[in-house]
């Protein structure tokens, strides 16, 4: 381990709408850790921290619900510096140390191995992020961590939604636990029921050392950033909205979709009761879905006729 040192009192100085919003995220955290039983007695949690506002704010919780846990587990940081030009190397050893968790920093150069194999004007994040997984893996089995957590919060998980839906086809998010390829890893996202924006101003609130995202040189998907700005504009038009979809990933129909996989339609047949019926016209629906339903199809018309 590179460091460790003791921890001092965290959030001192936040202000009152601060401390709300840090009371708010720790719930929203602590129920997405028991909802899918994300850490357990013992783990060792390697957090990822990227140097960006999702991952700071994802340790300064796990740190803190850590304190009140009935569960015992410890927390060590890491940062992969991938020798992107221009990456302050300095800013994160610092700040953990500051804040005295436990911490490995690793360096490797997938930058360059990036430039090298990827053509120019091409997209380089798919070998990026291929390459930093193996990494993150591979520091996981050397430090024995049992989890890994990744500073995804409830926007990334629906704009991934979206983005299988539109471009590939597939009713897939990104799911709050997930287990590696290979089987060896957990991986975790606390802040999955995290709203980006809460996330935005609590990290504005503790003034993080962020470090920026573009240094690579890289644009941000430009696919994820259409989404990302339809989901703003349907929030924006309804609130709500974006509650609304992240409640529905964790209420699946699977009679009401079409995935034989799923549901065995091909053996479906009059007499033996499904609880799952067809309940479009029941009035609880109607009422619950009917009206906002109704709203976005208007709203999405006008903007076909505009
Ligand atoms: S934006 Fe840059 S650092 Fe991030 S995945 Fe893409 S290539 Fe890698």
């Amino acid at each position: 381990m590179d460091n460790v040192l003791e921890a001092p009192p965290l959030e001192e100085s936040l202000s009152g709408n601060a401390i709300k919003l840090r009371k708010r995220l720790l719930r929203n955290v602590g129920q997405a850790i028991a909802d899918f039983n994300m850490i357990e007695d013992g783990d060792t949690v390697l957090v990822c921290c990227s140097g960006g506002k999702d991952s700071y704010t994802l340790l300064t919780l796990l740190m803190a619900l850590r304190e009140r846990a009935p569960v015992d587990f410890r927390i060590i940081a890491m940062n992969l510096d991938q020798k992107q030009p221009g990456f302050p190397a300095e800013v994160l050893p610092a700040y953990f140390e500051s804040i005295g968790v436990e911490y490995r920093i690793v360096t490797e150069d997938t930058y360059s191995i990036v430039k090298e194999k990827v053509p120019e004007g091409k997209t380089t994040c798919a070998l990026c992020s291929r390459l930093r997984r193996g990494i993150i893996y591979r520091t996981a089995r050397e430090l024995g961590a049992t989890k890994i957590a990744l500073g995804h919060h409830r926007e990334d998980l629906l704009e991934t939604l979206f983005l299988n839906m539109f471009f590939g086809g597939k009713i897939k998010a990104m799911p709050p636990k997930l287990q590696s390829d290979n089987g060896e890893h957990i991986v975790i996202r606390p802040l999955a029921y995290c709203a980006e924006a809460d996330v935005a101003r609590f990290a504005r609130a503790m003034d993080y050392p962020i470090i920026p995202c573009n240094l690579c040189g890289t644009q941000e998907n430009a696919q994820r950033k259409q989404i990302k700005a339809l989901l703003a504009d349907w929030e924006r038009n309804f609130p709500g909205r974006i509650e609304s979809l992240a409640t529905a990933l964790q209420n699946v129909v699977p009679s009401h979709l079409a995935d034989g996989n799923l549901f065995n339609f091909k053996t479906l047949d009059r007499g033996a009761v499904n609880g799952d019926g067809d309940l479009v016209f029941d009035e609880e629906a109607a009422t619950t879905i009917a009206s906002p339903v109704t709203e976005t199809i208007r709203w999405m018309s006008r903007g076909v006729e505009q």
